[in-house]
């Protein structure tokens, strides 16, 4: 059993090395959709594997207080900042606070995206 939660943050990147007239090469944003995904035993007494509001809480703090409204560009450790990047960054945070963590999907926009599992 798995369970999920879904957040929003917005962000403005420009990716470097690119060609002249790519677009991305260029200052721009995005919404980015971040899924979080975990396991681990249910608690016995109230029936859940996590609480949602102490998931989001701690995804608040260690990430998305980090990234949201920023530019990705300037934040500490994450190199150039791709989809992958971004998604490697926040896997990088969040698994050592979170053992149970199995999966993290990050969109940017509505088609596309990356997933990573470690
Ligand atoms: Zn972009």
């Amino acid at each position: 059993m798995e369970i999920f939660r879904d957040f929003t943050f917005d962000a403005a990147h420009a990716i470097e090395g690119l060609p002249d007239g790519h677009k991305c090469k260029h200052m721009h944003g995005h919404t980015y959709r971040l899924t979080v995904y975990l396991t681990g035993g249910l608690d016995p007494t109230i029936g859940w594997i996590l609480d949602f509001a102490d998931l989001k809480k701690l995804v608040w703090t260690e990430c998305l207080d980090v990234l949201d409204h920023k530019n990705l560009n300037e934040i500490a450790g994450m190199g150039s900042p791709t989809c992958e990047n971004i998604t490697l960054w926040i896997w990088g945070r969040l698994k050592p606070k979170l053992p149970g963590l199995t999966q993290i999907t990050v969109r940017e926009g509505a088609n596309s995206g990356c997933t990573y599992s470690g």
